[in-house]
């Protein structure tokens, strides 16, 4: 089955070809000649996923899915949340996000955090909701050089290094969008077979 995943950002689509690359046929928006930005106007996670899928569904006829993931900190009542990736203000960059979480956080004995990521599914037009999260904390400090957004910072529940000291392979297995990808994929395979 031909699948566009609503994105051009390379980790997200390297991360997703890792976990359901090998039996579905993957493009981008590239591939289908979307080059616009696609609208995410909503306050929930769930809200935007479904907006990005709906609007990639009916302009461009195909099937395809969109994710949403934010990054809800305890002690920040649950913030950035859906505004993490523009956190630090509009055009602002991973580093400004990752600086102005340590600064909000200084001090902070609650340092409990979650991701959360929510992923759209629309094949001939009908919609279908995943959600996949992990559980974690933030680091008083950036650690590691991999991944991209909040991973220098986010150190999943159990382990002693962060999300950015992980090899993407080892994220996949326990990342909150890894998790919302294998719903995914046992959806997907449950089609295929009936
Ligand atoms: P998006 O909805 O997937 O684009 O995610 C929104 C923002 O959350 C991104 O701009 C990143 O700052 C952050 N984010 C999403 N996924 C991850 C991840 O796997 N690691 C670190 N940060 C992430």
């Amino acid at each position: 089955m031909e699948l566009v995943f609503a994105t051009n950002n390379k980790h997200k689509l390297q991360e997703v070809e890792q976990i359901i690359g090998g039996q579905f046929q993957l493009s981008n928006l590239m591939a289908i000649n979307c080059h616009e930005e696609i609208p995410e106007e909503q306050d929930t996670i769930e809200g935007n996923a479904s907006q990005k899928a709906r609007y990639i569904s009916n302009k461009y006829q195909v099937n395809c899915f969109a994710d949403d993931t934010g990054l809800e900190v305890d002690a920040l009542g649950g913030q950035p949340g859906v505004y993490s990736a523009r956190y630090a203000g509009e055009g602002c960059s991973f580093q400004d996000n990752v600086d102005k979480m340590l600064k909000e956080m200084n001090g902070s004995e609650n340092r409990a955090a979650r991701f959360r990521t929510v992923i759209s599914l629309i094949i001939d037009g009908k919609e279908n909701l995943f959600e996949g999260f992990v559980q974690g904390e933030i680091l008083c400090e950036s650690r590691g050089g991999r991944g991209f957004g909040y991973d220098p910072i986010f150190q999943p529940i159990g382990f002693n290094r962060s999300f950015a000291e992980m090899s993407s392979i080892e994220k996949n297995e326990i990342s909150h969008r890894g998790i919302a990808i294998k719903e995914l994929a046992n959806y997907l395979h449950g089609l295929e077979l009936s």
